[in-house]
């Protein structure tokens, strides 16, 4: 498959790795949002979330969970954004499920998410909706 982030898996492309276990893989990102962008990558070929099983969602986040403040120390970061893009529309460039741990810093200048506003009514409807579907 022409999918970059299993040919890191593989060893086929080089990697800065940092953790690697039967299950993930992790790794600086190549084009950082700060210093020690690290991303955490499923071995198994996944497009994103909403694919992904029960069992890699407790393997991704136990990664996290043990890789974060050591980030946090290599770095002297203060906190540490977890991000995931999941499809085109949000962003997602590599088609593989991933995590991203983003380290920060107070005031290191980094936007902040924007937020919006409801009209009257709508955020209960809209609830109601997801509900529907769920
Ligand atoms: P996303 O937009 O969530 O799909 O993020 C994909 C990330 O993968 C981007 O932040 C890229 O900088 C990163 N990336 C792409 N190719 C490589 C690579 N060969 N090694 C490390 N990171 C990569
Ligand atoms: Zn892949």
């Amino acid at each position: 498959m022409d999918c970059i982030f299993c040919k890191i898996v593989s060893g086929e492309i080089p990697s800065a790795r940092v953790f690697e276990d039967d299950n993930v893989i992790a790794f600086l990102d190549i084009r950082p949002i700060a210093k020690g962008h690290t991303l955490i990558v499923p071995k198994k070929h996944l497009t994103d979330l909403r694919d992904a099983d029960y069992e890699t969602l407790c393997h991704l986040m136990g990664a996290v969970k043990k890789i974060a403040p050591s980030v946090m120390t290599a770095v002297g970061a203060d906190g540490f954004n977890l991000g995931g893009n999941n499809g085109p529309a949000s962003g997602q460039e590599v088609m593989h499920l991933h995590l991203h741990i983003i380290p920060r810093h107070f005031n290191d200048g980094l936007p902040r998410w924007p937020h919006n506003a409801y009209a009257e009514g709508e955020r209960e409807g809209l609830a109601e909706k997801i509900r529907a579907v769920l």
